[in-house]
């Protein structure tokens, strides 16, 4: 009988996990929520007991698994398993996950970081139609990124392959949370979107639902920028705009550098859909040169919020 995968997908709020099968079909999924209190000196204990509760519902054991392989936020040391300084789990000393999840459930144990392994996800069942070469972003609180070259996840020398978030997209612009000016995060990201909106807003001087929204001092979202410019409101139009055309830089030169056959956009900020990706595909065409702009292709994340746990299990392949 064929070994079966698990899939962890550790996030600050929740932690989802899933069984596959090795052609990366979900049979049973489910999640916990991730209790960060106590320094995150709950979580891994949790995602053991979790396991070993639902191998117990299902009536398994441990032999009918090939791996278990998570996704973490932090820094990820794939040889050792372990993570440190993920913040939003309270992690900031050394976690030896590999060797605890190991011991306690005993299944081998493979990591990497959320964004890669949301690739890997998007790259095997999703958008990425299990292409060797697939870049993906992901445009959520965060920009995070993740890169699939010739069948290869890269790493690069420290683990910070990949981090599209920074490519800077404007030298003058924004300070980023990394401490560089004019990274793609200051603009595309939820949170970026939102400031480049308050910024037009201070400078337009036309009629516009979304500045009035905010000269009143009321709170605004990237959704709400992207609903009004899909009414057609002007400030909101000239603000995904903007959005695009960084996005267009960024993206050009992801795909100027690897030539993808899909750089696959997610994250909440793409739930705006064709919307946004026929923007950010005319500024896509403009920054990019014939051959790319002829082979790679804009797609938006077909997985949701499956693409952690599938590209996750993925991972546990390497132990089939
Ligand atoms: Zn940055």
């Amino acid at each position: 009988m064929d070994k079966k995968l698990i899939g962890v997908d550790l996030g600050g709020t929740t932690t989802k996990f899933a069984i596959l099968t090795v052609e990366g079909d979900i049979q049973q999924r489910w999640s916990i929520d991730t209790n960060i209190l106590d320094e995150g000196a709950h979580i891994i204990p949790d995602i053991i007991e979790s396991i070993n509760h639902h191998l117990g519902l299902y009536d398994m054991s441990a032999d009918q698994f090939a791996g278990i392989g998570m996704g973490s936020p932090g820094t990820v040391d794939r040889q050792l398993g372990t993570v440190i300084g993920a913040y939003n789990l309270n992690w900031k000393t050394l976690q030896q996950a590999k060797k605890e999840i190991e011991a306690g459930t005993g299944i081998q144990f493979a990591i990497d970081n959320d964004a890669n392994v949301a690739a890997l996800g998007e790259r095997w069942k999703g958008a990425g139609e299990n292409d060797d070469n697939v870049a993906f972003v992901t445009l959520g609180t965060g920009v995070g990124g993740g890169i699939i070259a010739d069948g290869h996840l890269l790493h690069g020398t420290a683990g910070a392959a990949g981090e599209i978030g920074h490519v800077t997209v404007d030298p003058t612009g924004y300070v980023c949370t990394c401490g560089k000016k004019g990274c793609l995060e200051t603009v595309a990201s939820a949170t970026g979107v939102v400031r480049v909106a308050r910024d037009m807003a201070e400078e337009y001087a036309g009629t516009s639902q979304l500045k009035q929204i905010l000269d009143d001092g009321n709170e605004i979202s990237s959704k709400i920028t992207f609903d009004l410019a899909k009414q057609g409101d002007p400030l909101a139009k000239m603000v995904v705009d903007k959005v695009a055309k960084y996005l267009g830089i960024a993206l050009g030169n992801v795909g100027n550098t690897l030539n993808p056959a899909f750089i696959v956009i997610g994250g909440g900020v793409s739930a705006a859909g064709d919307f946004l990706l026929d923007q950010v595909q005319a500024y896509f065409n403009e920054y990019t040169f014939p051959q790319v702009r002829a082979t790679t292709k804009l797609k938006l994340a077909a997985l949701g919020n499956v693409a952690g746990v599938i590209g996750a299990a993925s991972l546990a392949l390497e132990f089939v």
